[in-house]
C-alpha cells in the first residue's frame, strides 16, 4: 500500500459500511431510491468507492414540496425555544458521530482527517449551538404612527419577521458539511425548510446530516438533500418557483450564472464566491511568526479555501528572509493519504482540478514568474500535487489574477504602505485580506483601505460564527454567519393598528 492511497482498514465500522453502497436522497424523512446513479471516487486513488442517487426533476419536485408541506405545519407550529432545543440536540448528535462524519467527508474530498473533523463536524457543532440561540431572538419594531391622511386615528405600527420560505441551498466540496451547515442552521433557526444540493462529489455528509436532523427531533421535510453529477440538477433547483432564496457557495462564473436565473421570479440570492485573498506583510512583522502564517495561508486545506492566502505581499525590507522561510515550510509539506494519521497534505479533489492547477502553475512560468518550489505532481493516480510557491509575480500574471482553488501562492515585493494597498486592491476579488504589522496607525488605515468582506491583523483565515462572513465585488453579495446570515432567511410584514 503506497503512502499515498488511502488504507480503507483504517476506517471505522460506520464509515466502512459505505463502501460498495449507492446512496439515495433524503426527502421528507425518507430515503429515495432512484434509477440512475453516479459514482463517487477516493481522491487518492482515483478509485470509487461508493455511489450517489441522480435526483430527476420529479424528485426535487417532491422535495419542495416536503418542504413546503413541513414549513407550514410542523415546523411552523414548534415554539421558538422548541426550533433552538431540536438544534441543540443536533449539535450534540454531530459531536457524536464526529468519527463517521469526518472519515466518509475525507474519503469524498481527499481533505485531511484532522480538518474534516476540526471544521466540517466540530466546528459545525458549534454554528448550530450559536444559531439555535437566534431562533428565540427573532424581533419586530412597534411605534406609534402618524399616516397625514388618517388625521383623526391613533395608530400603532408593528413590524414581524417572518420565514422567508423554502430556502434552495447550493454549496461546494470544499469544506461540504461545514457550509451545508452554514446554511442549513440560520434558515432553520429563521423558521425555514430547506432543500439543499451537495457538490456531486461529496454528497454523503449531508445525506447523513438528513437524517440525524431527524433523530434529534426536526420534522421530516425541514432538510432535504437531492444529489446528482449534473449541473442541470442545481439549474433546476435555482429556476423553481417554489423555493424562495436561493443561497449559493461556489465559484464566482456560477454565482453570476445562478444571480441571472434567480431574477426570473425575483429570488433573494446569498451568493458567496470566489476569492483571491492577499496576505500583507509589513516591514516591522515579525519574520518567523508572519511566515509561518502566511505558509500555512495557503497550505491550509490544500489551498481549497475561498479565502486561502493566494498572494503574498512582502515589504521589500524583509521580502528575502520571508521569502526564504515560505520556500522551506512549503518545501518541507510531505503529501500522504488523508486517512493517514498526521498527514500533513492530501490529495486536491480531482484529476481536472489537479490539471487546472498545473495549467495556472505553466502560465505564471510561461508570464515570466520563477518557480521556487513545486510545480510537479508525484506519478500516482491519486490527485496529487506538491504546493507551489512562484515568486517574483506581476498583477497582470494569469496566477495573480485568477483563482486557483489549490496549494500555489504567488509572492511580490512592494515598497510603501500605498503600493501594498494598490496591489491587495487590484483583483476583480474581495474576499479576505490580511495585514502583519505592529504599527496601530497602519492597521487602521488599513483596515479601512482594503476592499474585502473580512480584514485580519496579524492572523489570516480566522473565521468567527458571530462574524458576518461575505465578499465584496465579484466574491458574492450577501454573507455567511452572524446575525445578519439569519434575518437574511426572514421577510419584513409591516402591520397597522387603530385603537379609536
Ligand atoms: P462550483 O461553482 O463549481 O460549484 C458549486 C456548486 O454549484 C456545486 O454544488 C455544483 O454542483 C453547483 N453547480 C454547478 N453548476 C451549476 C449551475 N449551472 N447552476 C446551479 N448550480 C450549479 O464551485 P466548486 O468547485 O464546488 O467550489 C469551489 C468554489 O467555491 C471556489 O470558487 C471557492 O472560492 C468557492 N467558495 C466560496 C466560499 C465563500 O464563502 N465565499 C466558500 C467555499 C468555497
Ligand atoms: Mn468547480
Amino acid at each position: 500500500m503506497s503512502k499515498l492511497s488511502n488504507d480503507l482498514d483504517l476506517l471505522g465500522d460506520a464509515a466502512r459500511a459505505r463502501l460498495g453502497q449507492t446512496f439515495g436522497l433524503q426527502i421528507g424523512g425518507k430515503t429515495v431510491e432512484t434509477p440512475e446513479s453516479y459514482a463517487l471516487t477516493d481522491p487518492s486513488t482515483g478509485l470509487e468507492f461508493a455511489r450517489a442517487a441522480e435526483a430527476r426533476p420529479e424528485d426535487l419536485d417532491a422535495a419542495v414540496a416536503a418542504a413546503r408541506k413541513a414549513m407550514d405545519g410542523e415546523w411552523k407550529r414548534l415554539r421558538p425555544h422548541e426550533r433552538e432545543l431540536r438544534l441543540l440536540r443536533l449539535a450534540d448528535l454531530l459531536e457524536q458521530n464526529e468519527r463517521e462524519l469526518s472519515e466518509i467527508e475525507t474519503l469524498c474530498s481527499g481533505r485531511l482527517l484532522s480538518n474534516t473533523a476540526g471544521v466540517d463536524v466540530r466546528y459545525s457543532a458549534h454554528v448550530l449551538r450559536y444559531m439555535a440561540g437566534w431562533a428565540t431572538k427573532l424581533e419586530g419594531q412597534t411605534m406609534r404612527l402618524s399616516v397625514p391622511y388618517i388625521p383623526d386615528g391613533e395608530l400603532r405600527g408593528f413590524t414581524f419577521r417572518e420565514p422567508i420560505g423554502v430556502v434552495g441551498a447550493i454549496v461546494p466540496w470544499n469544506v461540504a458539511l461545514g457550509i451545508a451547515v452554514w446554511k442549513i442552521a440560520p434558515a432553520l433557526a429563521a423558521g425555514c425548510a430547506i432543500v439543499l444540493k451537495p457538490a456531486p462529489q461529496t454528497p454523503l455528509s449531508a445525506l447523513r446530516f438528513a437524517q440525524l436532523a431527524a433523530e434529534a427531533g426536526i420534522p421530516a421535510g425541514v432538510i432535504n438533500i437531492v444529489t446528482g453529477s449534473s449541473p442541470r440538477l442545481g439549474e433546476m433547483l435555482v429556476s423553481h418557483p417554489g423555493i424562495s432564496m436561493v443561497t449559493f457557495t461556489g465559484s464566482t462564473e456560477i454565482g453570476r450564472r445562478i444571480a441571472v436565473s434567480a431574477a426570473g421570479n425575483f429570488k433573494k440570492c446569498s451568493l458567496e464566491l470566489g476569492g483571491k485573498s492577499p496576505v500583507i506583510l509589513m516591514e516591522d512583522a515579525e519574520v518567523e511568526v508572519s511566515a509561518q502564517a502566511a505558509a500555512w495561508a495557503i497550505l491550509a486545506n490544500h489551498g481549497q479555501n475561498c479565502c486561502a492566502g493566494s498572494r503574498l505581499y512582502v515589504h521589500r525590507a524583509i521580502h528575502d528572509q520571508v521569502l526564504e522561510r515560505v520556500v522551506d515550510i512549503v518545501a518541507g509539506i510531505e503529501l500522504s493519504a488523508p486517512l493517514l494519521p498526521g498527514a500533513q497534505m492530501g490529495p486536491v479533489v480531482t484529476q481536472a482540478q489537479k490539471q487546472r492547477i498545473l495549467g495556472f502553475i505553466q502560465a505564471g512560468i510561461t508570464e515570466g514568474a520563477a518557480l521556487l518550489t513545486g510545480g510537479t505532481a508525484p506519478e500516482h493516480d491519486g490527485c496529487y500535487l506538491r504546493p507551489t510557491v512562484l515568486a517574483g509575480v506581476t498583477s497582470d500574471m494569469t496566477p495573480a489574477r485568477e483563482e486557483i482553488f489549490g496549494p500555489v501562492v504567488v509572492v511580490a515585493a512592494f515598497d510603501s504602505e500605498a503600493e501594498a494597498l494598490h496591489l491587495a486592491n487590484d483583483s476583480r476579488f474581495g474576499l479576505g485580506a490580511s495585514v502583519f504589522t505592529q504599527d496601530l496607525g497602519r492597521v487602521h488605515r488599513m483596515t479601512q483601505g482594503l476592499e474585502a468582506g473580512s480584514v485580519w491583523i496579524n492572523i489570516h483565515n480566522a473565521l468567527d460564527v458571530a462574524m458576518p462572513f461575505g465578499g465584496w465585488k465579484e466574491s458574492g453579495m450577501g454573507n455567511d454567519l452572524g446575525e445578519s446570515s439569519v434575518l437574511a432567511h426572514t421577510r419584513l410584514k409591516a402591520s397597522v393598528h387603530r385603537y379609536g
